[in-house]
């Protein structure tokens, strides 16, 4: 009777067309034993809850539930017993609501056990009616129940294993499984994309078929080794593909081993880097090179000077670094705009490069500033041949579509040998740009070697211009007036407004500080604040009734606008405090005549037609042309006092002032003599028939608290 129920169940199934095994078993068993329903179900962790994996019922497969297991007969068989109630079920366990609600009366249970004896699911059948013989059910349980487990286990492995070939299906790295003589026998559909072979087309090859021929033989028995002897390697490895083409990747590279701890396989797993390595490089690129002239960064420069600064110490030789700034690049990119500055960099950098070695450095540290690094100098005469050089390539002029322009360059350097224990790679290109201030400040297009001296007066340079830009807020400066005595009338016609900078008791020069304001961008605030004081005192000395005093003004050639549309700010200021525009004369430089500078002609013609005057202030000391000044419309020239001084011991300066003197009365022009401190200059420049006289031999400037006082009380001899 068993033996035919047995048969029954396994031919059922080995002809059952259900999916898996459990459903199977629980049909073929509810069907032999005629029981109402049989399932089986696994039991969580803390063996509290019972959760179906097939039900059968009238032989059909019904969905899975879940129940407590306290309070019913399966509590007993989850912790390992068999239990069996041949009727009445329900009353023995009044608590198993399921019970009752599925109306049963019969129960068998058998626990399904793990290899260790532990039970973690359970084969049930239920009876509606009286069970007629719990034995040979119970029997044909425990006959199965070895074999539902084993296939149960099976299929949680098959599972297992599916994922996991999908898992590697999937895989955005390429995997590569080889046996142990290192032939490939599985790829996974990643392998294929990157690498564009097919399975077919590498099964059974060696792996090194990939190869680029980009490493040493010594790379790849390094590799091995590794292998060999840690069981794995990883890192970067440039591969080729199917196509030819050589990729990067990151490689890694697993064995697998039996129990005897023999290689059974590789396995390769590897990722295409180039996108990663092109952003690295990127990265690299924008953090160590200057995108606009794709030469080295300030960052990078600093760091190869620090490497070549171990490296003299070694060597026994010298180095030496350039500090570069192309002049007046701020008024070119002003001027011309910042598209032609960009090409100009970009034009300055090759001149440049065209000057170094391989083994040197050339590199853009901020807007206009180059530096470069010259490398094992055994002879430092050398440098001022290649500075010398550097200049006469930027003499060339610069050509832009319609665009030509000179731009030259002023260049500090500093030589160093790696002696001194104090030097490092930030105070040696700082000492270059004090000598490259240097060398700018002595008229541009030259070079300076660096000196303890220049430092200190870079350092000084540079605290001035901090300490400036407060004065200028915090109104710390002050004005003095100069009386300009007409020698035709014999009186004081006018008076130069001199600005005055006392800082915290030192009184600093003008000289010193107009400069430092003119280079770093201040000489605007301070000239409208000279302008502003003028007007207020000439206001007050008009009051008093002095009518025909005219008051000079400096302005610097970088005060002027660049655009016409700022050009009335000047004459705004003058109306503003209660004046006439021909109360006020401009003095400016022979250098705001140049002709580079388009907007001055046309800012000087409507301050002249507004009436005020312009004289040309320190003439003689700069580069004027007859030409400009007959084309710029000027009322006055002012010989500069390096002239005067020396008139009388001097002949040929004596003959440069008279020349000056008949030769601005033939463009229609009056002359003021500058610095005029004796009686015999007075004399002179009297017989010169000069027209105006300022300096100390009739007044130094005065506050002006004293200038009513000087007037009133004025003679023209002494
Ligand atoms: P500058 O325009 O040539 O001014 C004349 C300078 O000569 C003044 O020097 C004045 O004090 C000095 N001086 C006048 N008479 C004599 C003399 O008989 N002997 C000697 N040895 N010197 C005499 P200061 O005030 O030191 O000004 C120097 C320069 O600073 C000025 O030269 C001018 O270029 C600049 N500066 C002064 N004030 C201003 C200003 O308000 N704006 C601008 N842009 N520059 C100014
Ligand atoms: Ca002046
Ligand atoms: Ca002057």
């Amino acid at each position: 009777m068993v033996e035919e129920k047995v048969k029954s169940i396994i031919d059922y199934l080995s002809h059952s067309v259900a999916d898996n095994f459990t459903d199977s078993i629980c049909l073929s068993l509810a069907k032999a034993i005629q029981a109402d329903i049989v399932f089986i179900a696994s039991l969580d962790e803390g063996a509290n809850i019972a959760s179906t994996i097939s039900v059968a019922s009238e032989g059909n497969i019904e969905n899975n539930f879940s129940y407590e297991l306290k309070h019913t007969p399966c509590e007993n068989v989850s912790l390992g017993d068999v239990c069996t109630h041949k009727t009445s079920c329900q009353q023995t366990y009044p608590k198993d609501q399921l019970l009752t609600d599925m109306n049963i009366e019969g129960y068998v249970g058998v626990p399904l056990k793990t290899d260790n004896g532990n039970t973690d699911a359970i084969l049930v059948a239920l009876y509606h009616e009286d069970i007629e013989n719990v034995k040979e059910t119970t029997s044909l349980f425990l006959l199965f129940s070895g074999m539902i487990k084993k296939e149960m286990e099976k299929q949680a492995i098959f599972n297992e294993l599916t994922i996991r070939n999908k898992i590697i299906e999937v895989s955005k790295e390429a995997i590569v499984i080889c046996d142990q003589n290192e032939k490939i026998i599985s790829v996974n559909k990643a392998f294929t994309d990157i690498l564009g072979y097919s399975f077919r087309e590498v099964e059974g090859k060696n792996p090194k078929i990939f190869a680029s021929g980009e490493h040493s033989k010594v790379f790849y028995q390094t590799m091995w080794k590794e292998i060999n002897e840690t069981g794995a390697w990883s890192g970067e490895i440039l591969n080729k593909k199917k196509s030819g083409e050589v990729f990067p990747e990151w490689l890694s590279i697993n064995t697998i081993c039996d129990a005897d701890n023999k290689v059974t396989n590789y396995v390769a797993y590897f990722f295409d880097i180039s996108q990663s390595k092109a952003a690295e490089s990127k990265i690299y690129q924008q953090a160590n090179y200057d995108l606009l002239t794709g030469i080295a960064n300030r960052f990078l420069f600093l760091e190869t000077l620090s490497k070549s600064l171990h490296l003299i110490k070694s060597r026994q030789t010298s180095l030496a670094v350039l500090h570069m700034d192309l002049d007046l690049f701020k008024e070119i990119n002003d001027i011309y705009g910042h598209d032609l500055g960009d090409k100009l960099l970009i034009e300055s950098a090759n001149r440049l490069k065209n000057h170094i070695k391989e083994t040197d450095c050339i590199a853009r540290i901020s807007g206009d500033s180059f530096a470069i690094l010259l490398n094992d100098l055994t002879d430092t005469d050398n440098v001022k041949l290649i500075v010398e050089r550097i200049l006469l390539t930027f003499s060339d002029p610069f050509v832009f579509d319609d665009v030509s322009l000179t731009c030259t360059l002023s260049i500090g350097i500093t030589v160093c040998s790696g002696e001194s224990e104090s030097e490092n790679e930030s105070s040696i290109l700082k000492n270059a740009e004090s000598a490259m201030y240097h060398a700018k400040d002595s008229g541009r297009n030259s070079y300076s070697f660096f000196s303890q001296e220049l430092q200190s007066i870079a350092q000084r340079k540079l605290l001035l211009k901090s300490q400036l830009g407060n004065a200028i807020e915090q109104n710390e400066l002050s004005v003095v007036y100069q009386p300009i005595v007409s020698i035709g009338e014999q009186k004081v016609r006018k008076f130069e407004a001199l600005v005055r900078w006392n800082n915290s008791g030192e009184w600093v020069s003008p000289d010193e500080f107009v400069a430092i304001a003119e280079e770093f961008s201040l000489i605007k605030p301070l000239g409208n604040f000279v302008l502003i004081q003028a007007c207020i005192e000439l206001k007050k000395l008009r009051a008093q009734g002095f009518n025909d005093i005219i008051i000079n003004v400096n302005r610097s050639v970088f005060e002027i606008p660049l655009n016409k549309t700022e050009n009335d700010q000047w004459l705004k200021t003058i109306v503003e405090y209660g004046l006439q525009p021909n109360d006020i004369c401009f003095e400016l430089t022979e250098s705001a005549l140049a002709p580079d500078k388009r907007n001055n002609e046309v800012l000087f013609n409507q301050l002249r037609n507004a009436g005020c005057t312009i004289a040309l202030d320190d003439f003689g000391t700069g580069y004027s042309s007859l030409s400009y000044i007959r084309r710029i419309p000027i009322d006055f020239i002012k010989i500069d006092r390096a002239f005067i001084s020396d008139m009388s011991k001097n002949k040929s300066d004596n003959i440069l002032v008279s020349t000056i003197i008949v030769m601005s009365k033939a463009l229609g022009k009056k002359v003021v003599a500058e610095g005029v401190e004796t009686q015999e200059q007075l004399q002179l420049l009297t017989d010169l028939q000069c027209d105006f006289i300022q300096g100390y031999f009739f007044s130094k400037p005065l506050p002006p608290t004293q200038l009513v006082d000087y007037l009133n009380n004025f003679t023209y001899c002494k």
